[in-house]
């Protein structure tokens, strides 16, 4: 069981102190908790043989944020980003939720989609009806080409046909598209519905008459959906300056404005992004492939619009959801071998996929509330900048102790900037 109480005032303890609480909350084993010591390097060779012209590794702070009670197991989330606040208000919302129950969520079965885009079809009529015939047998062939998933219980399971249609006043063409839906268990599943995707080609190219433009994964993931939600009573949202009433209030008008208006949609969804993209480069996840298929999903309406929904419940508390395609994986890719991943992973107590989605999606939902509460009362800026100050301090030149000297000099100033803050570190080392 994990004992929580260690990660109490973890902001305030030193980098080796933060490690050792989590080693004796029960998050870390002893072994794990070295690899911090070398900063999670990944090693020459595997760096080499991960991508082409390799030359370095480029780092990113690796953090975790606190507090979160998710389907009421208590996690310490790995996140691994660049940009202040981030972690602070992910570990802040999971705090002011965490009594009221957390985050509850609810995943749909992990099904991904893999396309073969087929052009100068005969008769697209007659080949929709022959493709439909040959479900069974174009399920086989996909399923012969990546034979494991399948004896792990996974595989092709459903086909589906889009007919699009000649459009001569835009100048597009008419396409026959088929879908195979893909169980891919524990894997995100690219490489194993690409594999697939290729080896119909030639079955289905044969079945309709046409000819295949290509065959591949589709990062739109929309059967591989997350759903997070959670409710607070308004009482617990006072400020100093605001009640608990008006905060709620303001976080459901700001949540409208993000429905209706796509200049706000954009930043309200980066804000949620946030949090998702810290977890998911944490665990080792394919970060272009979530934001592809999350930004697609929320112009389904076929307008950009926010993600989360924020309301007013019917006894008064405020209730937030999000809903998004997470088609992570949990084992796959680079999880296995990168050092950053595995802990990720190791500190999330090696979750299945669905888990993964579940805590994924909570922290997106925690952070969008953390940004908006923080937007419809005393503005970002003032937490932002206090952490940003920070960042001016290094970029200023100030090493070691005076990283806090120079910053907090700054966060006192009127003017908080570079130069600034080069003019406190030149009198400071005077
Ligand atoms: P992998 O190619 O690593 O395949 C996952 C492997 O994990 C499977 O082949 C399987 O091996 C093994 N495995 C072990 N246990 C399980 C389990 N319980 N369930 C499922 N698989 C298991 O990864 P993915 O196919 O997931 O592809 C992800 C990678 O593809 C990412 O690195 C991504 O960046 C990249 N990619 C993304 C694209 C896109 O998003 N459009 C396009 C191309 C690549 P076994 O064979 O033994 O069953």
């Amino acid at each position: 069981d994990k004992e929580t109480h260690y990660l109490s005032k973890f902001y305030q303890k030193s980098k080796s102190e933060r490690i050792e609480a989590l080693v004796k909350s029960g998050v870390l084993s002893e072994e794990s908790a070295k690899a911090f010591t070398d900063d999670l390097q990944l090693s020459a060779e595997i760096a080499d043989s991960m991508i082409e012209n390799q030359l370095a590794t480029y780092q990113l702070p690796f953090g975790v944020a606190l507090n979160f009670l998710i389907d009421d197991e208590a996690y310490a989330v790995p996140m691994a980003i660049e940009e202040p606040s981030v972690v602070a208000a992910a570990s802040s919302a999971a705090k002011l939720f965490a009594p009221y129950g957390g985050f509850k969520t609810a995943t749909t079965t992990r099904t991904m989609i893999g396309q073969v885009i087929l052009t100068d079809i005969p008769d697209c009529l007659q080949a929709i009806k022959v493709l439909e015939d040959a479900e069974a047998t174009i399920i086989q062939a996909a399923n012969d080409a990546h034979p494991s998933i399948v004896r792990r219980g996974g595989g092709a399971d459903v086909i589906s046909l889009n007919h699009i249609k000649e459009d001569i006043a835009a100048g597009t063409p008419e396409f026959l598209i088929l879908h195979l839906y893909v169980k891919t268990l524990e894997a995100m599943g690219a490489n194993i519905i690409n594999t697939m995707m290729e080896a119909i080609i030639p079955l289905v190219e044969e079945l309709s008459g046409g000819k295949a433009l290509m065959g591949i994964l589709s990062n739109y993931a929309t059967e591989c959906l997350a759903t997070a939600t959670c409710r607070i009573p308004s009482t617990a949202l006072a400020t100093n300056d605001w009640s608990g009433e008006e905060v709620r209030d303001r976080i459901v008008l700001a949540s409208h404005a993000a429905v209706v208006d796509p200049y706000r949609a954009v930043t309200h969804n980066k804000g949620i992004m946030n949090g998702i993209d810290a977890v998911v480069i944490a665990t080792g996840n394919d970060w272009r492939a979530i934001s592809a298929g999350v930004h697609a999903y929320a112009s389904r309406s076929g307008q950009y619009r926010s993600l989360t929904n924020w309301s007013k419940g019917e006894n008064g508390d405020l209730v937030g959801e999000l809903t998004i395609p997470l088609p992570i994986g949990a084992v796959g890719g680079s999880i296995s071998f990168h050092p950053g991943a595995k802990i990720a992973h190791e500190l999330l107590g090696n979750p299945s996929a669905d888990t993964l989605e579940s805590i994924i999606v909570s922290v997106g939902l925690a952070q969008n509330f953390s940004a908006i509460r923080a937007l419809v009362t005393d503005g970002i800026q003032r937490g932002h900048m206090a952490l940003h100050s920070r960042s001016l301090a290094i970029s200023a030149g100030a090493q070691g102790d005076e990283i806090m000297i120079v910053s907090e000099k700054l966060n006192q100033s009127k003017n908080m900037n570079l130069a600034t803050a080069k003019e406190i570190l030149e009198s400071f080392r005077q």
